[in-house]
């Protein structure tokens, strides 16, 4: 078992559309094992490979819970192939430690890869944690954040600042949305389990 060092905002490789894996060899295998060791150390629920300096389209998501028995599923060259509705939900990233905020995503969505023999898949996931850290994750491998898909850009910039990633006065952006919102929100009043990923 090997752990991973993680990367944080703004490191430029979590920016960088990465790139299709061709070989589904010992490397590969072990490269999918160590981000799940990493994944598991760090009480993801998700994690791309961009996340750890390396610029390839693989990702490990287990969203069983704590007392449930694992349930790691590797996607290589994931692809969503239909999606539908709109789900709104508390979202949080690896690569942002202590952030948290309301993103919108697909409520159902299909996807197709490939797991580490290379054998073609297929997964249909609708409005719960997985379907949501599915797309999470794939959005990591075309370098795509999920500080772009805030629900709402205040609380985002909340959150930012107040874990480091962002400069700002938090005072003055819980005024704001105090103003806009009409009473003071808290990112982690949701009952919804959060995808760290
Ligand atoms: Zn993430």
């Amino acid at each position: 078992m090997s752990k991973l060092q993680l990367r944080y905002f703004p490191d430029e490789v979590l920016k960088q559309q990465a790139k299709k894996i061709s070989s589904f060899d010992a490397s590969t295998r072990k490269l999918a094992q160590d981000m799940l060791d990493t994944m598991y150390e760090n009480d993801g629920v998700g994690l791309a490979a961009p996340q750890v300096g390396i610029s390839k389209r693989l990702m490990v998501i287990d969203v069983a819970g704590e007392d449930e028995k694992r349930k790691p599923i590797v996607f290589i060259n994931p692809v969503i192939v239909h999606k539908e509705g709109e789900l709104v939900g508390l979202e949080g990233c690896l690569s942002f430690p202590g952030v948290y905020f309301e993103v919108k995503r697909a409520n159902k969505i299909v996807v197709r890869y490939q797991n580490v023999q290379g054998r073609d898949q297929k997964l249909e996931a609708e409005g719960n944690l997985l379907c949501r850290a599915i797309q999470h994750e794939i959005d990591h491998l075309d370098g795509e954040l999920f500080i772009n898909k805030a629900v709402n850009n205040l609380v985002r910039d909340l959150e930012m600042t107040k874990h480091g990633f962002a400069e700002g006065d938090v005072n003055q952006l819980q005024d704001k949305i105090t103003a806009t919102t009409g009473h003071t929100i808290s990112t982690k009043q949701s009952q919804q389990q959060p995808v760290v990923g």
